[in-house]
């Protein structure tokens, strides 16, 4: 018999390999952009023809390549990079390791130039389907420069599998982005068919985002910064309000390697939580540093995805540190915070600034309201605003951030030595008896009612879902709620929640609930019919995920609980109703992903009265 095995030429086996790591242009793309700023380029321009398939070119400024290595460099398991794998890019150069250049050279024309700077002359090879077609010396600036022609010359099969110029070219300018994003500190370039499409000038992060996706970005961001022993996070999140509908902005980096991670994903989307709305997709640049040790590198290696190894860690640090970034946003907003001095308001310890007045010595609660113990609770909602205060926000200093400018004399003593005497001044207007007109520093403030109020109760609610201390009323004559069986199991399922919000229900038979009890911000209400809301709006976003039950029970209750719009409410009403909204979480959008209120600047209303004359 004869032997049957024999050895591939090299040629077909890197042919073979490169299916593996070229798929399209854009991988190309990818593995000459990292190996330039492997290089330690500042400056990097790419250049491409149809999409990529004609031609791709890389210019560095980088550290540039001997003769030798030159040659070397497209041999397979050619790499100068082990000890780097090894330790902080381990993740970065996982299963690359000296692999992209022979895959390139075995499915295209490549033309490298590459100067070292100590070197007078550059080299310049040609490697055609990995065979060194000519070699010779150039002269050149210190650097590199990868041509690659042709991609896919001699894999007629592959060519014919690329997509639409249009589509080959989304994938290099998401390559692109990936790239330039992790890498401020560098300069890019792209040009296409001779037009330059991005110009990219070293930064920071903000900066880079702001050259790749639009420089109005600069409002849209918020910083997440987050150090923690094993996991640190650090990048943006796009404010909740330029939520997209389609989804786009969404960068995950694990040490600077873009990843995919629905799980991770969720974190996010969850951190945001209500104030997006369902069919929007929350937008964020973030780069998670690990220990490599923490990462399972036992992974395709052209795949986006990563394992870690304690995922709920990283979810619990990345929803956090989200959270966070979303908290401190809304204490303070990026509204005119500029000082008129001859109008400030001493706000205690609040301003450092020297009171026109000397007042008694008297501890003064600014936002102490008299009228909120003594009012009784039938008179009027906004007494069951009442929610314990997060303790990281300060209760009623709101004004501070959007700069209070209302003079008031009385403001000061006023509430300390009148007993419960309504101030005479009215600081709080209501229009059409659907929204509340207020002044701030910066202009007006209108504030829509119904919405605030909604918040308001929804961030109550959640409160007592979680601490399981929902005030409850028993009810005189409790009723019986019979239901079909699918839904009595449906509200058994919401019971456990439904009772930390303050119903008090019992099952007399497997059909029949007896309401005992109900949330005392639900007086007045219907209790049946609000079950059957409660248990209408579980069955179109019925889920599995306790988090998810509970944000939409708060916002079904909250939505059928809040006053409407066309319902008068007095000063004190509104003045308890703003300064409840501005001790939320969030204050500026309704669960329902709507703007609660909006602030007509001094600049927009002399512009309206100078129109008018
Ligand atoms: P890897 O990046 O995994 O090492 P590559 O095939 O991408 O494998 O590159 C092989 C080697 O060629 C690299 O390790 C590096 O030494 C060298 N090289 C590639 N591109 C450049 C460049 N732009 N500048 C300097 N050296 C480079
Ligand atoms: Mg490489």
């Amino acid at each position: 018999m004869l032997d049957v095995i024999k050895l591939l030429p090299d040629s077909v086996a890197n042919q073979i390999a490169a299916g593996e790591v070229i798929q399209r242009p854009a991988s190309a793309v990818k593995e000459l952009m990292e190996n330039a700023l492997d290089a330690g380029a500042t400056q990097i321009d790419l250049v491409v023809k149809d999409a990529g398939k004609s031609f791709i070119m890389v210019t560095d400024n980088g550290c540039g390549m001997s003769e030798t290595d030159a040659r070397l460099c497209f041999e397979r398991h050619a790499t100068s990079k082990i000890s780097k794998a090894e330790d902080l890019f381990a993740i970065r150069t996982m299963g690359f390791r000296g692999e992209a250049l022979a895959s390139i050279a075995a499915i295209a024309q490549v033309e490298l130039k590459t100067r070292r700077k100590e070197d007078e002359v550059g080299v310049r090879i040609i490697n055609e389907g990995s065979v060194v077609k000519e070699q010779s010396l150039v002269p050149m600036q210190p650097g590199t420069t990868f041509s690659i022609k042709n991609l896919f010359f001699n894999v007629p099969a592959r060519r014919n599998f690329l997509k639409s110029p249009q589509a080959e070219m989304r994938h290099i300018v998401e390559e692109f982005t990936r790239v330039a994003l992790m890498n401020p500190e560098t300069s890019f370039t792209l040009t296409s068919d001779g037009k330059e499409v991005y110009h990219l000038y070293s930064g920071n992060l903000k900066q880079r985002i702001m050259g790749l996706f639009g420089s109005n970005y600069e409002e849209k961001l918020l910083p997440v910064n987050q150090d923690s022993e094993r996991v640190c996070i650090h990048g943006f999140i796009v404010k909740a309000e330029y939520a997209k509908k389609t989804r786009g902005e969404q960068y995950f980096f694990v040490n600077k390697r873009f990843i995919k991670h629905a799980y991770l994903h969720h974190a996010i989307e969850n951190a945001f939580m209500e104030m997006i709305p369902k069919d929007c997709f929350p937008g964020y640049f973030l780069n998670i540093e690990v220990d490599p040790a923490d990462i399972d590198i036992n992974i395709h290696p052209t795949k986006t995805e990563v394992n870690f190894l304690d995922v709920k860690l990283v979810y619990a640090i990345l929803h956090a540190a989200v959270r966070k970034a979303i908290g401190q946003h809304n204490l303070s907003p990026t509204i005119d915070f500029t000082e008129t001095p001859d109008l400030n308001i001493d706000f205690g310890e609040a301003s450092k600034a020297s009171r026109p007045l000397v007042m008694p010595n008297v501890p003064v609660d600014e936002f102490y309201n008299p009228f909120r113990q003594t009012a009784s609770s039938q008179d009027f909602k906004p007494k069951s605003y009442e929610f314990s205060q997060h303790s990281d926000k300060p209760s009623g200093d709101w004004r501070q951030h959007y700069g209070e400018r209302i003079d008031l004399p009385f403001k000061k003593g006023v509430e300390s030595d009148t007993d419960g005497d309504k101030p005479e001044n009215s600081h709080y207007l209501q229009v059409n008896q659907s929204f509340i007109l207020t002044t701030v520093k910066s202009g007006i403030m209108l504030i829509d009612q119904q919405l605030a109020h909604t918040r308001v109760l929804f961030e109550k609610f959640l409160k007592q879902m979680e601490n399981h201390n929902g005030a409850s009323q028993q009810e005189l004559f409790p009723q019986a709620m019979t239901l079909n069986l699918n839904d009595a199991s449906l509200l058994k399922e919401l019971l456990p929640e439904l009772e930390n919000i303050g119903f008090v229900l019992e099952q007399a038979n497997p059909t029949t609930f007896m309401i005992n009890g109900t949330p005392t911000d639900a007086a007045g209400c219907e209790p049946v019919e609000l079950l059957e809301k409660i248990l209408d709006n579980y069955k179109i976003n019925r889920t599995d995920l306790q988090l998810d039950r509970k944000l939409d029970l708060a916002k079904s209750l909250a939505s059928q609980l809040s006053i409407k719009a066309q319902t008068k409410l007095s000063e004190l009403e509104m003045q308890n109703l703003v300064d409840q909204l501005f001790a939320c979480n969030v204050a500026e959008v309704a669960p329902n992903g709507k703007k609660i209120f909006a602030i007509i600047s001094m600049d927009d209303i002399s512009n309206f009265l100078n129109l008018k004359s």
